[in-house]
């Protein structure tokens, strides 16, 4: 297939044009690079040995877009391009809004005009709230508690509506858990600016000594040790995942969590991080961060029953690989 990545240069989306291309398909990458770093293309092609169409182009933009679909024939889209950061979604609503559902709109309404039917949109395990674990695609979603969340709950259910009024168009949504770790060669991963708000960067970053300390957000959370719990996941899991739902869509909408099913505490984090990579992780317990569920893990059957795919790496390999591309990182 020729598949049209938006997103493509970003942290998953890197990850996903590799299985891509590894997988045989041909790649077209759109990103405005507002959250990434061209130099990754180079570092694609070095690992695939394969060549990517690039465009640098906003997705917000219709007639750039339009323009890319005149240009190519495409069978199918992935759409990664979104902006992703939770505090920040608080603090500027309406980018967040805008970027997140004008790009979805625009990408849908092309798709619809050219005829692409096979859509694949990125969502996220924020879209259940605090329901109770594990999480299944069949539940009543609870509201999301920041802009960010509401951008996925609403481009979920546009999505829906738009495939519901046309039955040639295939949808797959996929709901992730919490992707970490790197592609195995360290040329690739995650490099969030700033100082990080995700729990794996900010550990590698303390590994490394550019961050003091690491501070664990609450321990009296109703879980094994008390402090929070998470479906980690493997970043190349995660993009296999994309690869399986693009051969396997059919007409209507479908629904995935792609996770492990397993949860891992923060302290269990640090401690496989330590014992993985043979290092220390200084870090001190500090009071809940405002907005943080205790538990978030997924309940795997349907990706494993429909898709055939379940993830295959561990936290001790999700941990070894998160540090060797923070090792090899320059800024
Ligand atoms: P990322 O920021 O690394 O990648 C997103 C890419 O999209 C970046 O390269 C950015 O430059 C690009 N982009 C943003 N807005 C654009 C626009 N209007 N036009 C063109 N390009 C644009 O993020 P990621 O972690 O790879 O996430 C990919 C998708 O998965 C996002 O939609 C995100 O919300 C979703 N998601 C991520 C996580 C996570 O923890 N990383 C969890 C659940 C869902
Ligand atoms: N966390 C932490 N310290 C940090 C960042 C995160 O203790 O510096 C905790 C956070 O409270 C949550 C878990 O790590 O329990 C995962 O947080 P992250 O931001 O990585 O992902 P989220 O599940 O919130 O999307």
């Amino acid at each position: 297939m020729q598949v049209l990545v938006t997103g493509g240069v970003g942290y998953i989306g890197s990850h996903t044009v590799v299985s891509l291309l590894e997988a045989g398909h041909s790649v077209i990458v759109v990103d405005n690079l507002v959250n990434s770093k061209i130099e990754t293309l180079d570092k694609i092609k070095q690992i695939t040995n394969k060549d990517i169409i690039f465009y640098q182009v906003d997705v917000t933009d219709e007639s750039a877009v339009e323009n890319i679909f005149t240009n190519h024939s495409i069978d199918g889209i992935i759409h990664f391009a979104g902006l992703k950061a939770v505090s920040e979604s608080v603090e500027r609503p309406l980018t967040y809004y805008y970027n997140n559902l004008v790009s979805t709109l625009v990408l849908v309404k092309v798709c619809q005009k050219y005829n692409v039917n096979r859509f694949v949109f990125s969502s996220s395990a924020t879209v259940y709230g605090d329901n109770k674990v594990p999480f299944v695609e069949s539940m009543n979603l609870f509201p999301t508690t920041n802009p960010y969340g509401e951008t996925k709950a609403i481009s979920e259910r546009i999505l829906i509506d738009i495939t519901k009024a046309n039955p040639a168009f295939s949808l797959a949504i996929l709901r992730y858990f919490n992707p970490v770790g790197a592609h195995e060669s360290g040329l690739i991963g995650e490099a969030p600016n700033g100082i990080p708000n995700n729990l794996m960067p900010y550990v590698t970053q303390v590994a490394k000594g550019k961050l003091n300390k690491l501070r664990v957000f609450g321990n009296d959370y109703p879980t094994t040790d008390g402090t929070g719990v998470r479906d980690f996941i493997h970043v190349t899991d995660l993009a296999e995942g994309h690869v399986a739902a693009l051969d396997y869509l059919t007409a209507g909408t479908h629904i995935y969590n792609l996770g492990t099913g397993e949860g891992t505490s923060v302290l269990e984090l640090i401690h496989a991080f330590e014992v993985a990579n043979e290092i220390k992780v200084p870090y001190e317990i500090v009071e809940r961060r405002p907005g943080d569920i205790a538990s978030c893990y997924a309940d795997t059957t349907k990706a494993k029953q429909e898709l055939g795919w379940v993830a295959k790496r561990d936290i001790i390999e999700m941990c070894r690989d998160a540090w060797r591309f923070e090792k090899n990182y320059k800024e």
